[in-house]
């Protein structure tokens, strides 16, 4: 009877992989098809500047309209994506629409325009060795320089060095500077600090959150704005919501954040990458 129920068990488990193997089979053939027929935009959400509340940059963030699913979240088809490695064409797709378009806002709006626009990059696309070569054509091709751009990488992409790292390396020789994504939720946090040329930390929204109205100190937040200043790094902090939360980063020291309570991400039209006006009372 034993045998029989670990068997019946295992059936059940592995009749449960199938189907998640299967659904991740599909969405990584639909990708292909919508990379194809361009179902993939960018939004834009705005990263400020906590004491003025200036537009200082803009993070560019991919979404995909599925022809049938409609809204699927990133959060769902980026790891497809990076699996069967279309992480690649799509990452260069983001990273091509978004550097066009920001160079755009710069001759549209000048010294009013932000200083510079944030793109997520993933482990699979460090990995290719003609990574830092497809950025610097596409920084050529927009008429950017290499500062105008932020590469986001997580820590857990960079965890265990390697080509990773290397690219990583070259880019920021090249000018391009670097962000550590979700910064202490990863792999390794402190030590890539030391071994990984570093220019942002962006604090992660889940530290963000334990600030609550009328609560206790949120010690991480307050612990990594030391670290950040200590080190000469930028400190972004990550989904904030409420006026408490960006008045109570303020008071820490924190200069920059992003968050819906600033503005939450928006396809190009809608999107005015001019400054201000938050009301942080
Ligand atoms: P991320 O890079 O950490 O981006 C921040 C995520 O938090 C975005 O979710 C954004 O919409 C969301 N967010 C911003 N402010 C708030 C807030 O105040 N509250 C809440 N609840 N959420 C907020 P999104 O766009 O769904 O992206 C999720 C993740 O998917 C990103 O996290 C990033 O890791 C990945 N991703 C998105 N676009 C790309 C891309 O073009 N390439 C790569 N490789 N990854 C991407
Ligand atoms: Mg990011
Ligand atoms: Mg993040
Ligand atoms: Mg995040």
């Amino acid at each position: 009877y034993a045998a029989k129920a670990a068997g019946s068990q295992l059936m059940i488990y592995t009749a449960e992989l199938d189907e998640s193997a299967d659904a991740a089979a599909q969405l990584g053939a639909d990708l292909r098809h919508s990379l194809d027929d361009g179902d993939f935009r960018v939004v834009y959400q705005p990263i400020v500047e906590l004491t003025t509340t200036r537009f200082e940059a803009v993070e560019a963030l991919v979404r995909w309209h599925h022809p049938v699913r409609g809204f699927v979240s990133p959060v769902d088809f980026i790891p497809v994506a990076e699996d069967n490695g279309l992480i690649v064409e799509l990452g260069e797709f983001v990273m091509r629409t978004s550097c066009h378009k920001f160079a755009g806002w710069r001759r549209d709006l000048g010294a009013a325009a932000p200083s510079y626009i944030s793109v997520n990059v993933s482990a699979r696309q460090l990995r290719e060795p003609e990574f830092p070569d497809v950025v610097a054509a596409i920084l050529a091709e927009c008429g950017l320089e290499p500062a105008a751009l932020l590469v986001e990488v997580t820590e857990t992409a960079l965890f265990g060095g390697g080509t990773a790292v290397h690219a990583v390396e070259t880019l920021h020789r090249t000018g391009v500077r670097i962000a550590l994504d979700d910064f202490g939720t990863g792999h390794s946090s402190l030590g890539l600090l030391r071994t990984v040329p570093v220019d942002v930390l962006k604090v992660d929204k889940s530290f963000v959150d334990e600030i609550i109205a009328g609560g206790g100190r949120a010690v991480i937040v307050d612990a990594l704005i030391h670290v950040s200043k200590g080190l000469g790094l930028r400190a972004v902090a990550e989904g904030v919501e409420t006026a408490e939360q960006a008045a109570y980063l303020r008071e820490l020291g924190y200069e920059y954040a992003q968050g819906y309570f600033f503005g939450k991400p928006v396809p190009e039209p809608d999107f005015t990458p001019r400054a201000l006006v938050v009301d942080q009372a």
